[in-house]
């Protein structure tokens, strides 16, 4: 799919490719405003400097959880004085759904959340996934397998790490007809230490087993790059500094940090967000549990919803914002009203009070 043909992002004329500065505005709206600059906080020097990034999968329209994990990283960026990138994780090109990075795009620029810079798409960067298994192949933290799914299933717990010794191998790639000769994995048992840990700016302190890891996948059956790979080697080559992301991706992050391990990458700060979970049953906000895509009309509501649930200070808004009645639906998606919003919610960013428990939601 070449969707940068169709995206805003590669038109030259697009003025959306950079953020505007989110400097202070005398709002007729909310007069009560603080003005807010956002590179005032911090230098952005290099020891200093922040990228953060949005890294949406195309599978459909955001909802209401994914808006919520878009606001917070780009909030987090912007009260660092830093950049906030747009990365389109359509590696798994079996769940890429037509049309929906556009719509995602849409979704972001009617939220008045601007990415900088050019974002990348994943199916473009097959050569970099590559490259990077073949430094891997080249230190002996690769090994072909080729078990299959009937054995694997046969035995509970993570992989036994039967083909470790498997360093060497005729591999024949997938083709329309028949799976690759192997699954391509990253040896966990090389020259890794038992147990490792980071801080999570939400969670705290998170310990973790390597060897209960299990070898992953990071080249699949079907010749397609795992996402473990993939948002490794992104997050490398956009020098991503901080990843603040949904706790359902908690689990990813010890694999993530072993792969920086390897490829001699220093890891980012990660910051997991609580999920938006459905009142009813507790279960993940999500497509399949119904949640509904989002409404750009209503943008400034969205924008509230999702700063109430990270548990930030809430600007004072008129009423018709809150309680909308249809004389006043202009308002929620006025775009100065928004920008006075993002600005306020810049200022007064505070991590601390994201809540750590799952945030429930009615649908
Ligand atoms: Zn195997």
């Amino acid at each position: 799919m070449k969707l940068k043909k169709n995206c805003n992002w590669a038109k030259s004329s697009c003025t959306l490719q950079t953020a505007p500065p989110y400097v202070g505005h005398n709002s007729p709206h909310l007069p009560c405003f603080c003005i807010a600059i956002s590179s005032a906080k911090h230098s952005d020097s290099q020891e200093h400097r922040y990228i953060g990034r949005f890294a949406p999968s195309p599978t459909g329209p955001l909802h209401q959880g994914s808006l919520l994990a878009a606001l917070a990283s780009f909030l987090d960026a912007k009260a660092h004085g830093g950049k906030w990138l747009l990365r389109i994780e359509d590696v798994d090109q079996h769940r890429t759904v037509q049309g929906a990075s556009q719509t995602i795009c849409e979704t972001l620029e009617a939220h008045q959340l601007f990415w900088d810079e050019t974002p990348i798409i994943q199916s473009d960067r097959d050569v970099r996934y590559i490259e990077t298994l073949q430094q891997l192949a080249a230190q002996e933290q690769i090994f072909y397998c080729n078990c299959s799914r009937k054995l694997l299933k046969q035995h509970s717990g993570p992989y036994p790490g039967s083909c470790r010794t498997h360093k060497q191998a005729h591999y024949r790639p997938a083709t329309a007809t028949e799976p690759a000769s192997h699954a391509i994995r990253f040896d966990v048992g090389h020259k890794q230490p038992i147990r490792e840990q980071f801080i999570d700016r939400i969670l705290g302190q998170q310990s973790f087993d390597v060897e209960a890891l299990g070898d992953f996948i990071i080249r699949r059956r079907d010749s397609l790059f795992a996402y473990q790979l993939a948002v490794v080697v992104d997050d490398a080559d956009q020098g991503v500094t901080d990843i603040v992301r949904g706790a359902d991706l908690l689990d990813s992050t010890p694999w993530q940090i072993l792969l920086q391990r390897a490829l001699g990458l220093k890891s980012p700060r990660y910051a997991h967000l609580p999920l938006l979970v459905n009142s009813a049953d507790q279960s993940k906000l999500s497509k399949q549990t119904g949640a509904p895509a989002i409404d750009n009309s209503h943008a400034v509501g969205n924008v509230l919803k999702a700063l109430e649930q990270l548990g930030q200070v809430l600007p004072i808004v008129p009423p018709s914002v809150t309680r909308p009645a249809p004389s006043t639906i202009s308002n929620l998606k006025d775009p100065q009203l928004l920008r006075d919003i993002l600005a306020h919610a810049i200022t007064h960013w505070d991590a601390h009070k994201i809540p750590v428990s799952p945030q429930p939601i009615g649908l």
